[in-house]
């Protein structure tokens, strides 16, 4: 029995080490939504909403999750009892069409909650096998060649098992040609678009196929499955969808259509860990590998992420860099760490198995609300 009494909202601010550029857009400064949770135990759960700044890799963003959190979901759950927290999936997509990042917060923070409360890790909760996860790095559109290369090389170096490279028209073949060349035809190489591609570039991106590439993530359009089938069509090389996958539904449509090989599961981006874990579990039914894609997520986010990625089905290496590749300092104790290119899951501590910062939260928080 779940029995959620309060929830806080609130908005910190944390500087990137670096600005991160992917096709649409870069981002200097994370505005970082937490949901806290409390039971009528005093338990608490924490969540994250990594919705952006601006609808570039979304239709939400930090302030439409505000509002959809302060306005309807939190009056939606606050006061109410569930017999677990699975069942809060149903009830808010039920009542909220849309705001898939506002609602999972609080529905991951639930989960949290829950795994306290029962004083089980959440990675067990959730179903999760893997002692370590595989972890991957995303590199952002750079200015100039030689400095991609040489953060290629560097990550490689640190140990990530696969590197990722954001693309666009106009830095895209001539990037991954150097990096290939560079890293040489062992290194696990893949790309991610993030829908900056159109049909009408098909032959551009069949050239990618002499790459032998792991994947080519979301090349077309944010919301087109038909699309994409068409041009896995045409394609060797697997394509992974992650913009075009916002629920369990579209998950069976991409099979359908064959739309892509390749899931890049973000429970923020699916409205939690309820329909995460349908999508995982569907696509393991039907030979789909999954991996965990990342949102630029503080160590809570992470946290959740790395519990997830523990399913068995995330066969192929998550974006789950360590704390100290974004944050000077992170608002979670232990930071996230990587050995060996592996995240090690918390199996020996109850809930998400790191410990929330809170004198640090009060000292970044720009707003806050609370429910009652
Ligand atoms: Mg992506």
């Amino acid at each position: 029995m779940l029995r959620i009494t309060h929830l806080t909202l609130r908005e910190i601010r944390l500087t990137l080490k670096e600005p991160f550029r992917i096709s649409s857009g870069a981002a200097h400064e994370r505005r970082v939504l937490l949901v806290e949770l409390r039971d009528a135990d005093g338990v608490v759960g924490w969540g994250e909403c990594p919705a952006g700044e601006t609808p570039h890799y979304s239709p939400e963003t930090v302030d439409t999750a505000w509002l959809a959190i302060q306005r309807w979901i939190a009056p939606l759950v606050v006061g109410q009892r569930y017999d677990a927290p699975a069942d809060l999936y149903p009830t808010l997509r039920g009542a909220i069409r849309g705001h898939h990042m506002a609602r999972a917060a609080v529905e991951m923070a639930a989960w949290e909650l829950t795994a306290r409360a029962r004083d089980v890790p959440l990675a067990q909760l959730l179903g999760g096998t893997r002692e370590r996860v595989a972890t991957g790095i995303s590199l952002g559109i750079q200015a100039r060649l030689d400095q991609l290369v040489s953060k290629a090389q560097q990550a490689r170096q640190e140990g990530y098992r696969r590197i990722k490279l954001k693309i666009k028209p106009g830095a895209d073949i001539a990037c991954i040609e150097a990096v290939r060349q560079t890293l040489g035809s062992d290194a696990p190489l893949s790309v991610d678009a993030n829908g900056a591609y159109a049909p009408s570039d098909t032959e551009l991106l069949q050239q990618l196929d002499s790459f032998d590439l792991a994947m080519i993530e979301q090349p077309l359009a944010f919301d087109d499955l038909v699309r994409h089938a068409v041009l896995q069509r045409k394609l060797a090389t697997p394509v992974c969808l992650d913009e075009s996958i916002t629920s369990p539904e579209r998950a069976a449509d991409m099979v359908i259509l064959g739309s892509g090989k390749i899931i890049n599961v973000k429970p923020a981006r699916v409205g939690g860990f309820t329909a995460a874990r349908a999508i995982h579990d569907f696509a393991a039914q039907h030979d789909i590998p999954v991996w965990c894609g990342g949102l630029l997520e503080s160590g809570i986010g992470r946290a959740h992420n790395v519990a997830l990625a523990s399913l068995p089905n995330f066969q192929l290496p998550g974006d789950l860099s360590p704390s100290s590749r974004y944050w000077d300092r992170d608002i979670v104790r232990p930071e996230w760490t990587m050995d060996d290119g592996m995240v090690t899951v918390p199996w020996d501590k109850p809930g998400f198995g790191v410990e929330v910062d809170r004198e640090r939260i009060e000292q970044l928080t720009v707003r806050s609300m609370s429910l009652p």
